[in-house]
C-alpha cells in the first residue's frame, strides 16, 4: 500500500514555514508522494490580495521542487469552496490502495471540529498536525485532540509532530512585499523572482482572481 501525504493551503504565497512543516512529517513518515493542493477559495479566509489560482499553482511548483512532490490543481479546477472531505473523496477514486495523511498546522488543527465532515475526514486519512508558533505547544494540541476526538487519538488517526517551526505567515509576507521589504530569507528564491516578475502583492495591485 502506498502512502500519500496531502498538504493543502492558500499558498498566497508559499513560504519556508510551509516547506519546513512538510519536510518534518516527510522525515518522520517517508511518504511515497506528497500532493500540494492550493485551495480555490479559502473557506476560512477573506480573500484580500489573493493571487490567482494560476499564480499560486506556479509559485507552488517553484517552491515545492523535489521529485516526490506533486502540485495538484484538483481544488482550483473543482472551483467553489474547497473542502478537504470532497478532495479526499476525489483522491480516493484516483489513488486506490493508498493510505492518506493530511498535513496541517496548529491553527487549522485547532478548528478541525468546525470543518465540514470531520468524521468522514478521519475515516479517509490520518491527520498529521504540528505546532506553527510559540503560542501553541504540543500539549495544547494533545489536549484538543483528547477533548474533541478521543477515539481517533486512540486509533492513531492523529499524529502530532513537535518541530522547530519557522514563525512566518503568508499574510506577514504580503505586507512585507507591499512595503518593499526583503523576504528572501522566508520565501524560496525562485518564488521571490516569480512574485517580482508578475508584480504580485504590490500596494497598487489589489485583489486578483
Ligand atoms: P495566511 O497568512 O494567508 O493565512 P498561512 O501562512 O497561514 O497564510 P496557508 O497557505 O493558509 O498559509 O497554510 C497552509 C497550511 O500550512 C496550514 O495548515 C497552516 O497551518 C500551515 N502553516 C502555515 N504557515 C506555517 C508555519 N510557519 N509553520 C507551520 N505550519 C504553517
Amino acid at each position: 500500500m502506498q502512502k500519500i501525504a496531502i498538504f493543502g493551503g492558500t499558498f498566497n504565497p508559499p513560504h519556508m514555514g510551509h516547506l519546513r512543516l512538510v519536510k518534518s512529517f516527510e522525515q518522520q513518515n517517508g511518504f511515497d508522494k506528497i500532493l500540494i493542493i492550493p485551495t480555490y477559495t479559502p473557506p476560512h479566509k477573506n480573500s484580500d490580495q489573493l493571487a490567482s489560482g494560476f499564480d499560486r499553482l506556479q509559485m507552488c511548483l517553484l517552491a515545492f521542487d523535489a521529485p516526490n512532490y506533486e502540485i495538484s490543481d484538483i481544488e482550483i479546477k473543482r472551483g467553489g469552496k474547497s473542502y478537504t472531505s470532497d478532495t479526499l473523496k476525489q483522491l480516493k477514486e484516483i489513488y486506490k490502495d493508498t493510505s492518506f495523511h493530511l498535513i496541517i498546522g496548529s491553527d487549522m488543527f485547532l478548528t478541525f471540529h468546525e470543518w465540514k465532515n470531520p468524521q468522514e475526514i478521519f475515516d479517509m486519512c490520518t491527520i498529521c498536525a504540528s505546532v506553527r508558533d510559540d503560542d501553541k505547544t504540543l500539549e495544547d494540541l494533545q489536549k484538543y485532540a483528547k477533548e474533541y476526538f478521543p477515539n481517533q487519538a486512540d486509533k492513531l488517526k492523529i499524529m502530532l509532530c513537535d518541530f522547530e517551526p519557522l514563525e512566518v505567515s503568508s499574510t506577514q509576507l504580503r505586507q512585507m512585499l507591499a512595503n518593499g521589504q526583503d523576504v528572501s530569507h522566508l520565501v524560496p528564491k525562485k518564488v521571490v523572482e516569480y512574485i517580482n516578475s508578475r508584480g504580485l502583492y504590490n500596494e497598487n495591485n489589489g485583489a486578483k482572481y
